[in-house]
């Protein structure tokens, strides 16, 4: 699947559409998610066109790969969810293509916290 860079994640990234920016680097944006499904809900992202996990874990560089990891921990911290830095824990989700049921094809990981997520996997589609 080749990058498609009309996905509404690159238009935020280009500044095209608004977004509520809870950190940023050269390499990374986190924002709110617009439909919260949880107190802490952000998306994080690489600035890179990459369209799911493993084509970021393929192709992106070292220091995209390292700046998006500590992104993901900065943001889980600076939302007080991070359980080393005293927060009640969080979940990340990353979903992949059809089956991974990922809507908008550009990476982004969920963090997602402030209240218990759960069971990790539903088993019929809701
Ligand atoms: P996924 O199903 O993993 O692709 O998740 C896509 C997520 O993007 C959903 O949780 C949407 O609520 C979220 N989303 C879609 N458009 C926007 C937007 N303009 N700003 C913030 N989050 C968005």
């Amino acid at each position: 699947m080749s990058y498609d860079d009309q996905n509404i994640f690159a238009k935020i990234l280009r500044g095209e559409i608004p977004n509520d920016t809870v950190y940023e680097d050269d390499h990374v944006l986190a924002f709110r998610d617009i439909q919260p499904q949880a107190p802490t809900h952000v998306l994080v992202i690489p600035k890179g066109p990459y369209v799911s996990f493993d084509d970021f874990a393929e192709n992106a560089s070292d220091a995209e790969l390292a700046a998006y990891v500590r992104a993901i921990g900065k943001v889980a911290r600076a939302e007080g969810v991070a359980p080393v830095a005293g927060g009640n824990g969080f979940r990340m989700i990353a979903n992949a293509g059809e089956d991974g049921v990922q809507e908008v094809p550009h990476l982004h990981v969920h963090i997602l916290g402030g209240r218990r997520i759960g069971r990790m996997v539903q088993r019929a589609e809701t």
